[in-house]
């Protein structure tokens, strides 16, 4: 048998290589990790290989918290006050001017660890606490049974 990496002929071991499995020589092992022997040899095709994201970008937007009524504008007018540029608040943050931009015109919603920043080099609040979205939400009360024959005793 040949080594799959250089094509020598010689004792060949199980390596996976940038996550395929290889049948190679000792010395090209080493581009890899030696896999334990095994009989039947079974390659794994690389487009099945998984990436593993250590944090799902899914996750993150689940945890995202509520940004207050025009917060792209409030962004803008509060970097105006402190005499930023685009690119000099994009330096503070992190970010680049494009991005800033971007976020001024509400057409990307910044990840929660930027909104931090901005907050805290605006020194403006973007967040919105999420109790007084839900206090809001329950002063709409639909009406109950008493409230019917509250109405229907006044008849
Ligand atoms: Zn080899």
């Amino acid at each position: 048998m040949r080594c799959e990496i250089c094509g020598r002929e010689a004792r060949l071991r199980r390596a996976l290589v940038e996550g395929v499995e290889m049948m190679v020589c000792d010395e090209c092992s080493k581009y890899g990790i030696v896999l334990p022997e095994r009989k039947r040899r079974m390659a794994v095709p690389a487009m099945k290989v998984k990436k593993i994201v250590p944090y799902s970008k899914d996750v993150f937007e689940e945890m995202r918290q509520e940004l207050v009524a025009d917060w792209g504008k409030k962004i803008k007018e509060a970097r105006l006050k402190k005499g930023l540029s685009r690119e000099e608040l994009g330096a503070k943050v992190g970010e680049k001017t494009t991005t800033i931009a971007k976020i001024e015109n509400e057409e990307l919603r910044p990840p929660d660890e930027t909104v931090r920043k901005l907050e805290k080099v605006l020194e403006i609040k973007l967040f919105q606490e999420v109790e007084d979205a839900v206090v809001k939400h329950s002063e709409v009360r639909p009406l109950t049974l008493g409230d019917l024959l509250k109405n229907a005793k006044r008849d």
